[in-house]
């Protein structure tokens, strides 16, 4: 920084070292036991539009103990990437979600959240592949979420894996999508099977129209382009009224559960099922 004013160097520099303080004592929570004591993992459901039937459930990290941090999952994520840690932890959170789903055991898949590191720093292939050996989960139960920053580079190993991956069965769905900078068509390239919609653009559905058009296009130009969608955050009926006109495959959000630990999943998965 430079001089320009002096309290907004100091602001400055007590905001960094904040930050700096924060991520050491995240980075040394993660460092300081096994996952399975730390941390566990939460389930939310995907639904189908249509039809009602969870279809999916996704895999996200929280505190075993919430008391210990108040770093959120992402916060832990990021610390998570610029420390390697991520490979063990991503590792976890796999074998986790993997052996949940075998458990499910009634074809609702799991989707799992993938680093860019884990491809970047790691063999993601064999790590999948362990999962779902040790798991018993057939491959096509597993989805795996990656986000676009993946694909900016252009990479042929990235390609090279990702297609590997859906050759063995997994879907492979683009997160957060509308946040970043890549096109439909150039996604098409990676072949991507599905694409979720960021809640930034489902929050103003109903209340910016500029909105609703910009979502019916992105759906309508996924589904001619043969990918599904995902419309993440919904929260209210009138967004899944309007999302549903507009032809969206499912829906994740508040509206229909918020992310649950796993026994009070498979509660709510009954619940539909006696209801
Ligand atoms: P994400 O993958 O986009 O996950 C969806 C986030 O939206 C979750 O936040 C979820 O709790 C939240 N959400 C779901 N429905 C609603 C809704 O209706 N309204 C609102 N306002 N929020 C909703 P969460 O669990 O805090 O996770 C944040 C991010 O942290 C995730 O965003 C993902 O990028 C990352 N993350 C979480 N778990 C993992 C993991 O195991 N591995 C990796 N690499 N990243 C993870
Ligand atoms: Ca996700
Ligand atoms: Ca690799
Ligand atoms: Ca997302």
């Amino acid at each position: 920084a430079k001089r320009a004013g002096g309290g907004a160097y100091a602001f400055y520099n007590e905001e960094m070292s904040a930050r700096m303080e924060h991520k050491s004592e995240i980075e040394s929570l993660l460092l300081a036991a096994p996952f399975d004591n730390q941390f566990e993992l939460a389930f939310q459901p995907i639904t189908n539009i249509n039809s009602g039937n969870v279809t999916c459930v996704e895999a996200l990290l929280r505190w075993k103990d919430e008391t210990v941090s108040s770093a959120t999952p992402q916060e832990i994520v990021k610390v998570a990437e610029e420390t390697g840690i991520i490979l063990g932890l991503g590792e976890w959170v796999l074998n986790k979600a993997c052996a949940f789903a075998a458990d499910l055991g009634d074809g609702v898949c799991v989707a799992v959240n993938l680093s860019p590191v884990q491809f970047e720093r790691s063999n993601i292939v064999e790590t999948v592949q362990d999962a779902l050996h040790q798991s018993g989960l057939p491959s096509n139960r597993l989805h795996l979420e990656i986000t676009e920053t993946l694909l900016l580079d252009d990479n042929d190993e990235v390609r090279a894996d990702l297609q590997v991956l859906r050759r063995m069965g997994m879907k492979i769905s683009l997160d957060d999508f509308g946040t970043g900078y890549s096109s439909l068509s150039y996604l098409k390239k990676f072949t991507v099977d599905q694409i979720k919609i960021d809640k930034v653009f489902v929050e103003e559905i109903g209340v910016n129209q500029d909105h609703n058009a910009i979502v019916a296009s992105i759906i309508t130009m996924a589904s001619s382009l043969g990918m599904t969608t995902v419309a993440e955050g919904v929260e209210t009926a009138e967004q899944l009224q309007i999302l549903r006109g507009a032809g969206c495959d499912e829906v994740q959000g508040y509206l229909l559960s918020k992310p649950l630990p796993g026994a009070e999943l498979i509660d709510y998965l009954r619940s539909l099922e006696d209801g």
